[in-house]
């Protein structure tokens, strides 16, 4: 057999720009209905590809436009580098934060012109145009590489396809935030609502959820916008006459000009008194906007000196994002009510009036327990203080005791589990929660468990939420008072049966939903209705789940370890179980001794294993889960050497080669103890760019100190290797 001829670099270069320009045009035409091009001019680019093509065939891809024509591009989220970072900007908090901020700078280069931004949550872009034409769409990522989301990009009518200038740059990348403004917001979610579809928990969760969307199609639908914050990438070509931009300000005028969304309230501050009161103003107005913000960036106006004061390796030091405090707001608290969690506790929460905080509805937060209730002092009626910051849970702060009536009551503790009945109690004398013991038919701790089980952390099945839990597992749950329909049974009496789902199965499946009236009707969950013509046939989001389920039974063994909710048995103790035994089997058989043996698991974990598997419904979990071919043994994963057992190591600052997570993961991987800060236990600190004050302890305490390379090598073959 012969090699397929290689094509050129000159004619793979001539392919990715003809198909990036036809794909282009085929999105404005198909998607914007706003061709940009006559069709004459598309039809010869086509024809340019084709002849490529012809020319080497080993350039015909199953996505080029020759093989897909007529069809809409579907994305499929390639990973794309971007050529310059999107750092992140610091964070202040208060005057002071600013104050510190603003001294550094003026100390290092003098006072400076400041422009002061709003800033909108939304979802970070960066836009590569080339010689005038969009070419490419990315999402922030980690901030080097994004995903490719050009195609929808192309949707967005605020987004010029061509910049509106006879000479542009041969490269520009900007930078920016997709929004949806509210009132597009609330036209979407009533939308949503007509449309029986699951509203958005707000704005920003929208934008992100439409600019993801696999068909391009859908994103065209949803009312998205832009507003272009900054620039990276920039060449011109030489010869050709160009604006030379010495400030933020003037680089603004020219995208402006050019058909860029960019800020139009900027405020160019003198220093750090007039940014304060342009915050102070803007706060007071941060929710009468178009567009939903958290805070006002400040930036240097002047170029030079941005290149001057440079960047840390995750923030510029010539900007910093002020966010503004958490807000409050006062509601109803119509009941306290309880919710079993996965091990039965029993937790009261707030039931309220839906109010509007922070960006989002809020109509429940937790009280956590019988005495934050009694502490805080609400009472059911009152009116209460209800705080959010960013996307953190919301809190019931107190009540305001002015506004009380008179016919407000006490929240009682029920004696009764609200979802099976069972007597509460104390899991032991003394202990402050109520648990339902009940835990093999409460259905309410086997949603939960199902939960648990499909979370990132555990199985990560990311189409098994807690609705899609509830109609697996309690199906009843929502039954309003006196409904006459007979209790349906749920298709999953616990766990055991997970793996075995087929979407056969889930055909009939109903759950209580409130109709536009706010009456609750059953309605089918994992299948659409049969209609007209159209037979019953299961949803997108059920064949995922299957699929997904599939996937799931090849997960390695510490996973399925968290999966079966034993006590004390968290990801850490998991990992060390799975790799000293190989197998669920063999810790099944595995005396409390020899459990307790592993590092990092323990007298009493290995107690909570012996009796977790003592029980019989458990044991018939684990067969069933096996029978699917669930954790037949540790996986096909390469075993990884233990070089660091026994070791403490500490990561600061970030490396280019893992995340902080994936650093974190390795050292445990190999049996070591990944420590946040540095002792004088600590083994070795790894000091990556932009360590701080970490990397200063290691010193002042004489703790090895390694790089990059030398983390790599301890890895690789623990202490010994680096001698
Ligand atoms: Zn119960």
């Amino acid at each position: 057999m012969t090699e397929p001829p290689q094509a050129p670099t000159a004619a793979q270069q001539a392919w990715r720009e003809l198909t990036d320009q036809i794909r282009l045009h085929r999105a404005a035409y198909y998607l914007r209905d706003a061709p940009v091009i006559a069709d004459g001019e598309y039809d010869a680019l086509i024809r340019q590809l084709e002849a490529l093509e012809a020319r080497y065939p080993v350039l015909v891809t199953p996505d080029s436009p020759t093989q897909t024509v007529g069809a809409p591009p579907v994305t499929d989220f390639t990973p794309v580098r971007h050529r310059e970072p999107l750092l992140s900007l610091d964070n202040a908090f208060n005057l002071g934060d600013l104050t510190a901020w603003a001294g550094r700078i003026e100390r290092e280069v003098g006072s400076q012109m400041l422009g002061c931004e709003a800033k909108i949550d939304g979802l970070a872009v960066n836009l590569t145009y080339v010689d005038g034409h969009l070419v490419r769409g990315a999402t922030r990522g980690d901030g080097r590489v994004g995903e490719d989301v050009t195609p929808n990009i192309h949707t967005i009518p605020t987004i010029p396809l061509r910049l509106a200038t006879p000479s542009p740059p041969k490269v520009l990348e900007v930078r920016g935030e997709v929004y949806i403004a509210v009132a597009d917001f609330e036209r979407l979610n009533r939308e949503m609502a007509a449309a029986e579809r699951p509203l958005f928990a707000n704005p920003r969760n929208a934008a992100a959820g439409s600019l993801r969307q696999k068909n391009p199609e859908t994103t065209a639908q949803r009312p998205l916008s832009l507003l272009i914050h900054g620039i990276g990438a920039l060449e011109w070509d030489d010869a050709v006459p160009h604006p030379e931009w010495s400030t933020q300000t003037e680089s603004y005028a020219s995208l402006r000009e050019w058909g860029l969304p960019v800020p139009e309230d900027r405020i160019l501050a003198a220093d750090i008194e007039q940014v304060w009161d342009a915050i102070v103003e803007r706060g007071k107005h941060r929710h009468d906007g178009a567009f939903e913000i958290d805070g006002m960036v400040i930036k240097v106006d002047d170029f030079a000196v941005q290149r001057t004061l440079g960047a840390t390796s995750r923030a510029p030091r010539w900007a910093i994002a002020f966010k503004y405090p958490p807000e409050e707001v006062t509601t109803k608290l119509i009941d306290i009510r309880v919710q079993v969690g996965r091990t039965g506790r029993v937790t009261p929460f707030a039931v309220m009036d839906p109010v509007r905080v922070a960006g989002s509805t809020v109509r429940f937060a937790t009280l956590h327990n019988r005495g934050e209730v009694e502490r805080k002092g609400v009472l059911i009626g009152d009116t209460v203080i209800v705080r959010k910051a960013g996307d953190v849970i919301p809190e019931v702060v107190a009540p305001v005791v002015d506004l009380r009536q008179g016919d407000e009551r006490e929240f009682t503790m029920p004696t009764h589990c609200p979802s099976c009945g069972a007597a509460l109690a104390p899991a032991k004398q003394g202990d402050a929660d109520l648990r339902c013991p009940n835990a093999e038919f409460c259905r309410a701790q086997i949603v939960e468990r199902i939960v648990h089980l499909g979370s990132r952390g555990c199985l990560d099945i990311e189409a098994l939420g807690y609705e899609t839990a509830v109609a697996l597992a309690d199906p009843d749950a929502g039954r309003p008072e006196g409904a006459e329909s007979e209790a349906a049974a749920p298709v999953l009496t616990n766990e055991a049966d997970i793996f075995w789902l087929s979407a056969e199965a889930l055909r009939d499946v109903e759950v209580w939903r409130a109709d536009r009236d706010g009456r609750m009707e059953r309605r089918l969950y994992f299948w659409s209705k049969p209609a007209k013509a159209k037979p019953s046939r299961p949803t997108q989001n059920t064949l995922l789940l299957i699929d997904q389920l599939a996937a799931a039974r090849s997960r390695p063994l510490w996973r399925v370890l968290v999966a079966l909710s034993i006590r004390h048995v968290g990801p850490t103790a998991a990992r060390a179980l799975g790799a000293a035994f190989g197998s669920l089997e063999a810790i099944r058989k595995a005396t409390q001794a020899q459990l307790a043996t592993v590092d990092g698991v323990g007298p009493v974990i290995a107690a909570s294993i012996v009796d977790w598997f003592e029980v019989p419904w458990h044991r018939a979990i684990c067969e069933r889960w096996e029978a699917a071919g669930v954790a037949a043994s540790q996986g096909d994963a390469p075993a990884v050497k233990r070089t660091l057992a026994g070791l403490t190591v500490v990561v600061t600052g970030t490396l280019s080669g893992f995340s902080r997570d994936g650093a974190k993961e390795a050292i445990i991987e190999r049996g070591g103890k990944a420590a946040s800060s540095v002792s004088k236990r600590t083994d070795y600190v790894v000091v990556g760019s932009g360590a701080g004050s970490k990397a200063d302890k290691a010193r002042e305490l004489g703790r090895p100190i390694l790089d990059e390379a030398g983390f790599e090598k301890l890895l690789a073959g623990g202490p010994d290797a680096l001698n």
